[in-house]
């Protein structure tokens, strides 16, 4: 037999074990240790778009709304921004 099964929450960080409830097929897909978890990640989803990276080229979830300094998120992290910026020689706060 195998042991206790259990995973993290990476909604709210709990460790959360299976339940005979839990077919071994959807303890597999479970993520969240509740439905309002997966509920609240759901929603941070809402509002993002995928895109593509301007320096990386790699795909990633953006903000679909304009940031603090009123442009579009165009690179996958911080990292690539600072890069992207230091490729045209350009200060950290970088204008779109
Ligand atoms: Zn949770
Ligand atoms: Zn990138």
């Amino acid at each position: 037999m195998d042991g206790v099964e259990s995973k993290i929450c990476p909604e709210c960080g709990k460790e959360f074990f299976r339940t005979p409830e839990d077919k071994i097929q959807s303890w597999k897909v479970r993520k969240y240790c509740c439905k309002e978890c997966s509920d609240k990640h759901n929603r941070h989803l809402k509002g993002r778009v995928l895109r593509i990276c301007e320096n990386c080229g790699k795909e990633y979830m953006a903000r679909d709304f304009l940031t603090s300094t009123g442009c579009y998120q165009r690179f996958c992290t911080v990292e690539c921004q600072h890069e992207a910026a230091r490729k045209r020689k350009q200060a950290f706060q970088e204008r779109c």
